[in-house]
């Protein structure tokens, strides 16, 4: 079922979530000069006109970048996602809004490969012509990568990521995004991990995934969390409460599965001010949780939450103290109160691929194409009490 389109919801909260923790990532991984793979399961079209019919249906840029665009006091290690984003809107209007593939193309170096995949054949072609113009336009400025950069493929990510594994410099980052239109892409997400952690266990890997009541979603953490990786981390950002129809994304979480030691302190410092500008009601709030395995039981902790209780699985931590601990079945002991480490200097995006400059690579428009049904909330379930503001608009994503 290929129905899903991301131009109706480019730019959202969870764009705004996955986008900015993707730019920490390769921060990150640009700190030792050694190039690395950036591979992206599900990829999307690349670059979203925020104009473009299926941008202004929703409006779902309104609940992320939309309140983010004129922000003051913005936290340092937004910046950098911010200045991406506003680097491809030169005007200082906001027009473009970048998919994971333009992000990763900004934040690598000429070294790093990027390896796409895509499955619907109408966003394969706009990936494609949005990575063909980028090409000509850094050509253009004189600036080749040698051999091929970039490669696209139109074909399944989930089956595709393990021949790409280990990659061959041994670093590795992937990115693993499906539209979870069908509760078979949490299993399928799942087992592509743990066949990759297996082929090449020292990989990154960030999942964003949808915070939802139906049970797939609510299970997917813990699930993750018994993956056979080192460390893994969980952020999530609510921006309202659920109202009583179900209806609409108010929360998404990225996962993180070998993350940078980095992530944790520049997310206590950065989720409460995404919670605050954001946030729609008294629901808004953000959840941090970490964990390590240890000789094969993972023991987790949950490091932040504000300025409620948390959401999903870390539910079963203390909802007062705004700290509190979570134990999986067959853990051995539980990591609290470590010493967070300094966030890693982040250094400005390498170039700039502008699509609206009239010397800038010009991105095609998304074609046309349905939006994701909105999420239903399971027969039986009782929604949460409404905040006092209305939640804002929103699809599933
Ligand atoms: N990662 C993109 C970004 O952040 O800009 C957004 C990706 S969007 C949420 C999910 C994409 O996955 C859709 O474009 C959809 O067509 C595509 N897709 C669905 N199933 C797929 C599969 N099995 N393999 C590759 N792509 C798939």
């Amino acid at each position: 079922m290929l129905s899903y389109r991301h131009a109706f919801h480019a730019g959202n909260h969870a764009d705004v979530l996955k986008h900015f923790v993707q730019v920490q990532l390769h921060l990150y991984m640009n700190q030792k000069d050694v190039a690395y793979t950036y591979i992206d399961t599900h990829s999307g079209a690349g670059v979203y006109a925020l104009d473009s019919f299926q941008a202004t249906k929703t409006g779902e840029f309104d609940t992320g970048i939309g309140p983010l665009w004129n922000a003051t006091n913005v936290p340092a290690a937004l910046q950098p996602y911010l200045d991406l984003v506003k680097g491809m809107n030169p005007s200082g209007k906001m027009r473009y809004y970048p998919g994971s593939p333009y992000v990763a193309d900004q934040m690598s170096r000429l070294d790093d490969r990027l390896r796409l995949f895509e499955l619907h054949p109408a966003d394969v072609k706009i990936l494609n012509e949005n990575v063909r113009k980028a090409e000509a336009h850094k050509a253009e400025q004189g600036e080749r990568a040698r051999g091929k950069r970039v490669i696209i493929e139109h074909g399944d990510g989930f089956q595709s990521l393990k021949k790409l594994l280990p990659p061959p410099s041994r670093r590795a980052l992937v990115l693993v995004d499906p539209p979870y239109e069908v509760k078979d892409d949490y299993k399928k997400v799942r087992d592509a991990l743990e066949e990759a952690l297996g082929r090449f266990p020292s990989g990154m890997y960030a999942v964003w995934y949808p915070v939802l009541q139906r049970m797939e979603s609510r299970q997917f953490p813990d699930k993750l969390k018994r993956l056979p990786a080192k460390e893994w981390l969980n952020v999530t950002l609510t921006v309202s409460t659920p109202g009583p129809d179900g209806i609409g994304l108010h929360s998404s979480g990225m996962f993180i599965l070998n993350p940078p030691y980095t992530l944790e302190p520049m997310l206590r410092e950065t989720m409460p001010y995404l919670v605050q500008v954001l946030g729609k009601d008294a629901g808004a709030r953000f959840t941090i949780e970490t964990g390590t395995q240890v000789t094969g039981a993972a023991s987790a902790r949950l490091v932040g939450e504000g300025p409620r209780a948390p959401v999903g699985n870390a539910r079963r931590a203390s909802p007062l103290s705004g700290k509190g601990s979570l134990r999986l079945p067959g853990q051995s002991m539980v990591r609290e109160g470590e010493e967070a480490k300094p966030a890693a200097k982040a250094p400005a995006p390498r170039r700039a691929w502008r699509p609206d400059g009239s010397a800038q690579a010009k991105p095609a428009t998304p074609g046309q194409g349905e939006s994701r049904a909105p999420a239903k909330r399971p027969a039986g379930a009782q929604p949460r009490a409404a905040g006092p503001r209305t939640a804002g608009k929103g699809g599933k994503r």
